[in-house]
């Protein structure tokens, strides 16, 4: 894509910059072409989603290891802000969803639990097995979002007021909401503002 040769010659430049200035230069033509990226491609999951062009493919899945493996790679964006990941997902517990979506799905959540995270804090993802159905949960004791604002959270491009982070497009939570519609589960939120928040998806 014509991202990814930006981002390459980016690469090039910032390993051999003549100069700190330059090479600065060339890793912020890095850091912008990742974001220019990672907008493209939800826009793109986004429009085939609209268009009904996503045929779900289900798969009997083992929650605990998808968990894990989204969590084993956020370490890093984690550890950048002393935040712990913690997986709380019984053995054994199983459900059927499409493997690429679910996983999409668990790293928008987590991401923006660590994104609205404070220094030092938790992000905690959960699940349990109650009457036939699973509850995943993902907790964050971080910023919080205001009442006014929860019902917004999930329309595109939307981003709350305390949203300082320039990472997002507002786009991760209208895909989530995708995914979750499309499987036929439902999502809901609660946070209380400084304290955290919580997304409880009935699968
Ligand atoms: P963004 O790219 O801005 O993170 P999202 O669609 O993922 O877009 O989220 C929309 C907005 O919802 C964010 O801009 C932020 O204001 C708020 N938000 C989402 N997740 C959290 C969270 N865990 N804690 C606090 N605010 C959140």
């Amino acid at each position: 894509t014509p991202v990814s040769v930006i981002m390459a010659y980016a690469e090039n430049l910032a390993a051999h910059a003549p100069d700190q200035e330059m090479g600065e230069q060339a890793s912020a033509i890095l850091l912008e072409s990742r974001r220019m990226q990672s907008i493209i491609a939800q826009l793109l999951t986004l429009t085939r989603g609209y268009e009904g062009k996503y045929r779900l493919e289900r798969e009997d899945i083992f929650l605990r290891d998808m968990v894990s493996d989204v969590l084993a790679e956020l370490t890093e964006q984690a550890a950048a802000k002393e935040i712990t990941l913690l997986e709380q997902v019984p053995a054994g517990l199983h459900l059927s969803a499409d493997q690429s979506l679910l996983t999409q799905l668990l790293l928008n959540l987590v991401e923006n639990g660590i994104k609205y995270g404070k220094r030092g804090g938790t992000v905690a993802v959960s699940a349990l097995a109650q009457d036939g159905h699973v509850l995943l949960t993902i907790q964050d004791d971080g910023i919080g979002i205001e009442e006014k604002d929860l019902p917004r959270i999930f329309d595109r491009f939307y981003r709350a007021d305390q949203a300082r982070d320039r990472s997002g497009s507002g786009l991760g939570l209208s895909i989530v909401k995708w995914i979750v519609e499309l499987h036929g589960w439902s999502i809901q939120v609660t946070s209380t503002l400084g304290k955290g928040t919580r997304f409880a998806i009935q699968i």
